[in-house]
């Protein structure tokens, strides 16, 4: 079942946009059930693995594996199989003809049978005017990516979840000091987690804060913050830093889809059944886009496996 081109313009049989574990895992399947996936990444190859840690609970790695390896290995993969790989960002769709259109990078425009969205999530920001003023001076939603140019520094991480916790515990075998600002009494992130953080001698768990602003003639060098107690009661303290970490979860990237998709109030597209269908046939959603309650690496692989079936199975049924 190869791709076809029309007046001059190839109409792709399965097209994947995502380039995450969701969109090569799909891209293998796909691959090897002859369906010649022609699959766009986007700006980060590989996705939000690729800034992650060692990942010790992917099955088949006893000894867990660097997210940037698998990622890289699971695109080899793909390409094994017959994938045809580009870069590009989707910019706009149109899924309310057949063939379904879609363009990437504002202008080129792809038409396809069906179309498989492994387009993830990104980071959040607080939305401090200070996140964008001190931009690559000292602020960071990712520690691996630059933990490194804190050797021996003060940083904080927000959030109270397992990524706060994960980037907190990566930072702390760098840093000097890492403060993890909490905004409620507790932390959201599982046990296993929470022991090693408060087992940590060099992290320090700041509950009840909330940052409201960043300070520093060169980059930054600290941070405001405010302790509630209370509905009237508040202290206010600035923190000496040198780098700030957003780890306060992720929007899905279903921007471009939703004006033909249902999702979720945050805009995770909702699919059907526990399935990767949603409800235009020959559309399907998989891994963190349409996930807002797993979001692991394991997980979005299998959905990616099952959309290539679901797409395989579509086809044939044209
Ligand atoms: P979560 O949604 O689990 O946690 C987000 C954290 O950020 C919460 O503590 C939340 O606070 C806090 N937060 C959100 N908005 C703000 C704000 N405006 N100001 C201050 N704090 C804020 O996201 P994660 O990214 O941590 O995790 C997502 C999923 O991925 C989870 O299911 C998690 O278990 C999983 N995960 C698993 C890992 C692993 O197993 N190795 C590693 C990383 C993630 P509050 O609690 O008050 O809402």
């Amino acid at each position: 079942m190869n791709n076809e081109t029309v007046n001059g313009k190839e109409n792709i049989r399965c097209l994947i946009v995502g380039g995450g574990p969701a969109g090569y895992t799909a891209a293998i399947y796909a691959g090897r059930a002859n369906l010649s996936p022609v699959l766009y990444e986007g700006l980060q190859p590989g996705g939000q693995l690729t800034t992650t840690t060692v990942i010790e609970n992917f099955p088949g790695f006893p000894g867990g594996v660097d997210g940037a390896t698998l990622m890289a290995d699971l695109r080899k993969q793909a390409i094994r199989f017959g994938a045809d790989i580009h870069s590009g960002v989707v910019t706009a769709t149109d899924l309310s003809t057949k063939p379904l259109k879609v363009w990437i990078d504002g202008q080129t425009e792809l038409e396809a049978d069906s179309l498989i969205i492994a387009t993830g999530a990104t980071a959040k920001y607080l939305g401090l005017p200070d996140e964008t003023k001190y931009a690559g001076q000292g602020v960071s939603a990712c520690a691996v990516c630059d933990g490194f140019f804190y050797r021996k520094k003060a940083v904080a991480v927000v959030g109270g979840g397992d990524t706060a916790c994960e980037e907190a515990l990566y930072l702390a075998s760098l840093a000097k000091q890492v403060y993890l600002i909490v905004r409620k009494p507790f932390l959201r992130a599982g046990k296993v987690m929470q022991d090693r953080i408060f087992a940590a001698s060099n992290i320090t768990v700041l509950f009840e804060h909330n940052a409201v602003g960043l300070y520093g003639e060169h980059g930054v060098e600290g941070v405001h913050l405010v302790k509630r107690m209370g509905e009237s009661n508040e202290t206010k303290t600035d923190l000496p830093i040198d780098g700030f970490f957003l780890a306060i979860g992720h929007t899905p990237n279903s921007e471009p889809f939703r004006q033909w998709l249902d999702t979720d109030h945050t805009g995770y597209i909702r699919t059907l059944d526990g399935t990767p269908r949603t409800h235009l046939p020959g559309v399907f959603a998989a891994g963190d886009v349409a996930d807002p309650i797993y979001r692991q690496a394991v997980t979005a692989a299998a959905a990616g496996c099952k959309a290539a079936l679901e797409a395989e199975r579509y086809l044939a049924s044209l």
